[in-house]
């Protein structure tokens, strides 16, 4: 049972934001600078954001040369580049805004590992840079000259460069958003997981950790940043969970011969060395249907690597 004060100011806002990620927080950071005097407030259900955001392998991309490439087979120019731009000019916006220490941001350039059956994507290299130049002014994507120098397998054949990428701390970046959100007056409540949204009459139904206290709250706007979780609080809307798992390694014993964001596979898969050890991530196109999943388990599907020895 809540006091008639609890009542009075905690249950009616201007805009409620669900799920506390980098789009929920962003969403009511931008709500909140364009509308300074409305009440704005964020519902995540976990202790911490409990999804994607701070679970990602911390790449600073847009899309490697195959993935680009495999866009562009199921989605106009007009749209990939689009896609392209907006996430460009995202990892910009949050470089300007916080600073690259505060996002423990390096740009370190980005690799793709080409193999022999993706040899053929480098003649469509220069037609995508041509489709990218108008966001970056430059061509993006480009040819290592002795990939065999980068000490990787016999199997990558090819290796393409991209100038415009780099690597951040996503903790950081979470850190950083939550500071912002403080300081714009933002409300974040952690432990509600909302149950239902009735949004014609603009209610919020939730629940509190134990699960025990009902929640009803009101707002004028709603919105739903739930990422892959989406569906549960809106059947029959079109979001299929695409789950990742990332491996980190303890500690190595050794040094990576090598520094950079790593691609291989379209994009699916990708490594990175943190803190002196390996991020290895991805793969979901592995098992795609099991992917399709917004369950924290690991995938007990084997994925054979070779031992490569430094
Ligand atoms: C394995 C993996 C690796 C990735 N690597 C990269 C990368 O290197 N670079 C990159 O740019 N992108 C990467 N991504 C994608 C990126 O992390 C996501 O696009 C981004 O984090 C999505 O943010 P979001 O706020 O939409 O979702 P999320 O971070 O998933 O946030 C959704 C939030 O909603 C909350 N929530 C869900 N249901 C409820 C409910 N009923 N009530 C209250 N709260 C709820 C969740 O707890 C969660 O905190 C990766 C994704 C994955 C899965």
């Amino acid at each position: 049972m809540f006091s008639y004060w609890e009542k009075k100011h905690f249950f009616h806002y201007d805009l409620i934001v669900v799920g506390s990620g980098f789009v929920g927080l962003s969403t009511a950071i931008h709500y909140k600078v364009k509308y300074p005097r409305a009440s704005v407030l964020v519902l995540e259900r976990g202790v911490f954001p409990t999804g994607a955001s701070t679970r990602n392998a911390g790449f600073a991309c847009f899309g490697s040369l195959t993935e680009v490439l495999d866009d562009l087979h199921h989605m106009t120019h007009e749209e990939v580049f689009g896609l392209v731009e907006r996430r460009y000019s995202g990892l910009e916006s949050i470089r300007t805004h916080f600073g690259e220490k505060k996002l423990g941001y390096s740009h370190s350039n980005g690799y793709e590992l080409l193999g022999e059956s993706q040899l053929e994507t480098i003649g469509e290299l220069a037609s995508v840079n041509k489709l990218l130049r108008p966001i970056f002014g430059d061509d993006v994507f480009s040819l290592i000259k002795k990939p065999e120098k980068m000490g990787f397998a016999d199997r990558v054949k090819a290796v393409v460069k991209n100038k415009f990428e780099g690597e951040l701390d996503p903790g950081l970046f979470m850190i950083s958003l939550w500071k912002l959100a403080q300081q714009e007056g933002i409300q974040l409540l952690t432990g509600v997981s909302v149950c239902e949204v009735q949004k014609d009459q603009g209610l919020i139904l939730a629940k509190d950790a134990s699960g025990a206290t009902n929640l009803e709250f009101e707002a004028k706007k709603i919105a739903l940043c739930t990422n892959a979780f989406t569906e549960k609080l809106w059947p029959g809307l079109d979001i299929v969970p695409g789950r990742g798992l990332i491996l980190l390694s303890k500690p190595l014993d050794f040094k990576i011969p090598w520094k950079g964001t790593f691609h291989m596979d379209k994009g699916y898969v990708y490594f990175r060395q943190v803190d002196g050890r390996l991020l290895l991530g991805g793969a979901r196109n592995k098992d795609f249907e099991s992917e399709k999943s917004t369950g924290f388990s690991v995938n007990p599907r084997k994925v054979s690597f070779r031992k490569v020895s430094y």
